[in-house]
């Protein structure tokens, strides 16, 4: 993928939720001729199903795996704030994930990411590259190389590699984050319809840098 050469000799990571969406994107990646980190937000909220997946696919893959972790503990979390998934989801998914990414994003001078302009409005601008800067000022490259691709497009490359996906999808579930803030999908024609009880479309992660 022509996008990828930015990333040759740079200190780069892809950050991968485990939605096939990235595993497809990761399969690529492994054949380009790259090095990289693989980062999975760790809020600790996640289906068990996930977690086991993603050791399986470490293992039979072979990738670095890097668990970014918020500070505090889900008990610790819950000891402190309460459900705060249910009372401010916002500053839940800034403390859990986007704080630990911006943390871990320090040490890299590429992002690459598995996000396409389909799966939501506030994603249809999407570039494969940008420039963003981090809130310490500092600027990091990020890749997008899937940004045309249909969700068919990603299931046609599951079928064509024989890729192992989570079992989720089977139950139902069309966009898979954190467990107690995802449901199957309300509207069939928006995979992400699911997520947050159709609150809020995004977590922040790709959000803070265009933020005020
Ligand atoms: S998706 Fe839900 S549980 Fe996960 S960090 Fe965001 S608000 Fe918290």
């Amino acid at each position: 993928m022509e996008v990828l050469r930015e990333a040759k000799g740079k200190r780069t990571v892809f950050t991968c939720s485990f939605q096939i969406d990235d595993v497809v994107l990761l399969h690529m990646l492994l054949k380009e001729n790259l090095s990289f980190d693989v980062l999975f937000l760790d809020t600790g909220y996640h289906f068990e199903e996930v977690y086991s997946y993603m050791e399986k696919l470490k293992r039979d893959w072979g990738f670095k795996l890097i668990l970014a972790k918020p500070e505090l503990s889900v008990q610790e979390f819950e000891r402190k704030y309460g459900k705060l998934y249910e009372k401010n989801p916002d500053l839940c998914c800034k403390m859990r994930k986007v704080m630990p990414l911006l943390k871990s994003l320090e040490n890299y001078e590429v992002w690459i990411t598995g996000l396409r302009r389909e799966q939501s409005p506030t994603r249809r601008n999407l570039q494969p590259k940008e420039l963003i800067r981090l809130p310490s000022g500092k600027e990091i490259l990020k890749l997008n190389p899937l940004c045309d691709w249909t969700y068919k497009e990603v299931w046609s490359y599951q079928r064509a590699h024989s890729i192992p996906y989570l079992s989720l999808y089977d139950e139902g579930y069309t966009s898979i984050g954190c467990k107690v803030c995802t449901q199957k999908p309300k509207d069939p024609n928006d995979p992400r319809s699911g997520r947050w009880g159709g609150k809020k479309l995004e977590c922040g992660i790709h959000t803070f840098h265009k933020e005020g």
